[in-house]
């Protein structure tokens, strides 16, 4: 496969291409499938891995990456190919998205934000009830933000969080949308918004009330609000331990006007998908696949000596190193195993079993990523964790996976516990 990306890679600088973190034989993977991955994984390892130390370093956003994906067709990845883009479902994205994960974490995070928009009024959306008119209107209107993402290079964020309940799955949305001639007036505050500031239109989840009524989670509308929009503004400072290219800083809407095509789901239909498409909420997780391979990848360079820019010392051969890079893979293979069978079996309506497992899922990405990284950076040693090297920034990175909301690693634990313990409905009174 040819692709051309803005950085040139010569005969001299020419990298030797890694291995798919999951092999597309061995994972029975379709060649369509596997295309799009390793389109993924070569801008990722070619000209992704290159830029992200001076994003993490200046806190900057990947505009750069960003146009890239754009002149490769991945930020059209979940785009149904009738619209112009590669139309991957559900487990082709979290492949891909991983390979970019191994390569810059900020990149991968800010671009499931983006493909969300795409994945979640797409496919997921196709899954669930809708009456034929509402179905209609909804073809519609997607169509509008695909033909932005494909032809212009339009960029979606998700800002959900504000920093309450809310995000977590608990309450209505704070900011809320008043029905008005022809869209809403959306007023609130969301804190974290990734790409704020460099998203062209925010995908916003808002509750809509009408004069006078209560707020209601069955009531939440997700509307894409163009960033220049009157009454839009970015406020706050952004200097964070990890991620630090996703740029999430504090978005304000002001008596902003939303137009009705806004809609990138219709009434009622984002409640729909968070109660019976629950693998939504799973989409943060393929970023840390990614950081998890690379911790690994990175341990098994560096004892070889093969880490480029660095003396070429080897160190493989201490019983001690190898034990821990046993763990490591033990660890790697355990996170792997859970991970793409979650990714695999996503769908409307899962079982109990499947729920459960995704949670577990999250869960194992979440926290192992880290723990793998922890264990690189003691295996490796000292000069592993300069700055120099990509170690430190996946350590710092990997660490973010479990605050991630709606699936925390603490909600997760307390999901698994209580739906595991309890039927639905079911009580000890
Ligand atoms: C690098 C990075 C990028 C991010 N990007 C985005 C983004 O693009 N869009 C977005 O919407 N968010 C984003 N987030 C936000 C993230 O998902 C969380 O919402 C954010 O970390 C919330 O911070 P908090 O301190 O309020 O969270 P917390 O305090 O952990 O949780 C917020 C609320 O959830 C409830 N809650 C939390 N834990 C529990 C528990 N165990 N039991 C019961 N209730 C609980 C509580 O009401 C709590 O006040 C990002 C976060 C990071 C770190």
């Amino acid at each position: 496969m040819t692709m051309q990306v803005s950085k040139t890679i010569g005969a001299s600088d020419k990298v030797m291409l890694d291995a798919p973190i999951f092999d597309p034989v061995a994972f029975r993977l379709s060649d369509e499938q596997a295309g799009i991955i390793a389109r993924a994984r070569e801008i990722g390892q070619s000209v992704f891995a290159g830029r992200a130390a001076t994003y993490d370093l200046e806190a900057t956003f990947p505009t750069e990456n960003y146009r890239d994906l754009h002149r490769v067709g991945l930020l059209g990845i979940a785009v149904p190919k009738k619209h112009g883009g590669l139309g991957a479902n559900y487990q082709t994205y979290a492949l891909a998205a991983a390979e970019i994960g191994r390569y810059c974490g900020a990149t991968a995070l800010t671009w499931n934000m983006h493909v969300c928009s795409t994945l979640w009024s797409g496919p997921l959306a196709d899954d669930l009830d809708m009456d034929a008119e509402t179905r209609a209107e909804h073809e519609r209107r997607r169509a509008v933000h695909y033909k932005r993402i494909v032809e212009d290079g339009a960029i979606y964020s998700q800002p959900f969080s504000e920093g309450g309940a809310a995000a977590a799955g608990g309450v209505a949305f704070g900011t809320e949308a008043k029905p008005v001639k022809g869209g809403w007036i959306v007023n609130g505050k969301k804190i974290f918004a990734s790409l704020s500031g460099h998203a062209d239109y925010y995908g916003v989840l808002c509750t809509e009330i009408q004069e006078g009524g209560k707020a209601s989670r069955r009531n939440t509308l997700y509307v894409a609000i163009p960033a220049k929009s009157q009454g839009v503004s970015v406020v706050g400072d952004w200097d964070p331990l990890g991620m630090r290219g996703t740029v999430s800083r504090t978005l304000l809407f002001e008596d902003v006007f939303v137009p009705e095509d806004s809609a990138l789901m219709p009434r009622g239909v984002y409640f729909q998908a968070a109660m019976r498409w629950p693998h939504m909420f799973l989409t943060l997780s393929p970023t840390y696949m990614g950081l998890a391979q690379a911790a690994y990848d990175f341990t098994v360079r560096y004892l070889r000596g093969e880490v480029p820019g660095m003396p070429p010392v080897k160190r493989r051969m201490y019983p001690t190193k190898q034990i821990a890079v046993a763990q490591m893979q033990i660890k790697l293979e355990q996170i792997k195993s859970i991970w793409f069978q979650a990714v695999t079996e996503a769908r409307a309506n899962p079982s109990k079993e499947q729920v459960l497992r995704a949670y577990a899922a999250q869960y194992s990405v979440m926290e192992g990523a880290n723990e793998l990284a922890a264990l690189a950076i003691r295996t490796c040693g000292g000069q592993a964790m300069l700055r120099s090297l990509p170690l430190e920034r996946i350590y710092r990175d990997s660490r973010c996976g479990s605050l991630m909301l709606p699936w925390t690693a603490e909600l997760c634990l307390d999901r698994i516990g209580r739906e595991a313990l309890y039927e639905a409905g079911e009580t000890d009174d």
